[in-house]
């Protein structure tokens, strides 16, 4: 049976359950989500739960539903029925416009330590979608790492490694086959007991292939075989942590495959560092390096000093970004509206009673 720990159980955790420490509740941590079930992790093993209908009903919005690699607090009762009550803060999460409701987010992957960054060398290598990749991690409160799977049919290695560094110099590469398990060593310093990992990175790049090899079965359906046989797709729709012999915990789940860009990321200066630098010449202060004149950005972009391909996707990133916060906006204006709305009839009835 596992302990605490060894699913990831923090003193920050630890603090937050403080409050809830009575008979009748237990700490876990949510592996899997399915049909409004979810399969908790606790000291006494799992437990199939279902949130309670007062947590629905005060949570703000999903991002305050328990998500994959949240830790919450379970109420047991007699009958065995078990019910989540509270979701513990979190610690960091990844999250997505929820289908439907763009402006909404909704979390899919909550309190990972280091997330993979997994792209393959085989021909779908591209730095931009790396970049797009370590903005969404910075946000995300988890330590990336760049990992370029398929070394083994890779042309040039060690040149697709600098490539990256020129991203971000700081960032961790490591260049890996699932195939034949060529450098798996590497990974093992992310993946000490109680750490939690997460694979992001589009489909084909071999994230099944990865975890597989590393939990030493086949645990995931990998591309060749969802293809054959459409049981192996429905099993990777749950969405899932899976613990490692090594004592990590990995999550690899739909969601993460179809990430976008959320809210206003802090973390674009981090990311933009060179572009963050070049800025300090621009002409204006506000300068958003589109069309004002005197912008250096611009100026490096057209005379090469700054690769005019890591300007486009610059500017791509901020139009999307000024996209999103503009429905954010609408919508916030909306909300205001139905408020006023609501208050305004609760007025009117109140002052009724009181007329009579
Ligand atoms: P996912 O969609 O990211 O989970 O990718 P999969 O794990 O399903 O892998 C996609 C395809 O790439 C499969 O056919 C794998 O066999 C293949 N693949 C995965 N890792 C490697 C690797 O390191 N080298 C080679 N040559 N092929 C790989
Ligand atoms: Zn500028």
């Amino acid at each position: 049976m596992p302990d605490l720990t060894s699913l990831g159980w923090n003193d920050h955790f630890a603090k937050a359950y403080a409050l809830w420490a009575k008979p009748g509740y237990v700490p876990g941590r949510v592996a899997l989500e399915h049909n409004h079930v979810l399969r908790v992790l606790t000291e006494s093993g799992e437990q199939l739960a279902e949130v309670s209908g007062r947590v629905k009903h005060e949570a703000a919005g999903r991002h305050e539903m328990p998500a994959v690699g949240d830790w919450v607090v379970l109420r047991l009762d007699e009958g065995g029925r078990c019910q989540i009550c509270a979701v513990l803060p979190r610690t960091g999460r990844f999250a997505r416009k929820s289908a439907g409701d763009w402006t909404e987010e909704q979390v899919v992957a909550a309190n990972i330590d280091t997330v993979f960054l997994v792209s393959g060398l085989d021909g779908d290598f591209n730095p931009r979608r790396i970049e797009r990749y370590l903005l969404l991690a910075r946000d995300s409160g988890a330590t990336p790492v760049v990992i370029l799977n398929k070394a083994d049919v890779a042309d040039d290695v060690e040149e697709a490694i600098a490539l990256v560094r020129t991203l971000d110099p700081d960032v961790p590469v490591l260049a890996i086959s699932a195939a034949d398990g060529r450098d798996f060593d590497a990974l093992n310093v992310y993946l000490l007991p109680g750490k939690t990992v997460a694979l992001l990175g589009s489909s084909g790049v071999g994230k099944s292939s990865i975890v597989n090899r590393l939990v030493g079965s086949k645990v995931l359906p990998t591309r060749s075989v969802r293809e054959s046989d459409s049981r192996g797709r429905h099993a990777s729709v749950h969405r899932q942590m899976i613990p490692l012999p090594g004592g990590a915990l990995v999550i690899d789940t739909p969601g993460m495959r179809e990430l976008q860009l959320w809210g206003t990321e802090s973390g674009s200066a981090d990311s933009f560092a060179d572009i963050s630098a070049l800025a300090g010449g621009c002409r204006f202060r506000d300068c958003r390096h589109l069309k004002e004149p005197g912008c250096a950005v611009k100026t490096a972009a057209e005379e090469g000093t700054l690769d005019p391909a890591r300007y486009d996707n610059f500017v791509k990133l901020c139009e999307e970004r000024d996209e999103l916060e503009r429905r954010q906006g609408e919508k916030a204006l909306l909300d205001q509206k139905r408020q006023s709305k609501i208050m305004g009839k609760a007025l009117k009835s109140m002052q009724k009673t009181r007329g009579r």
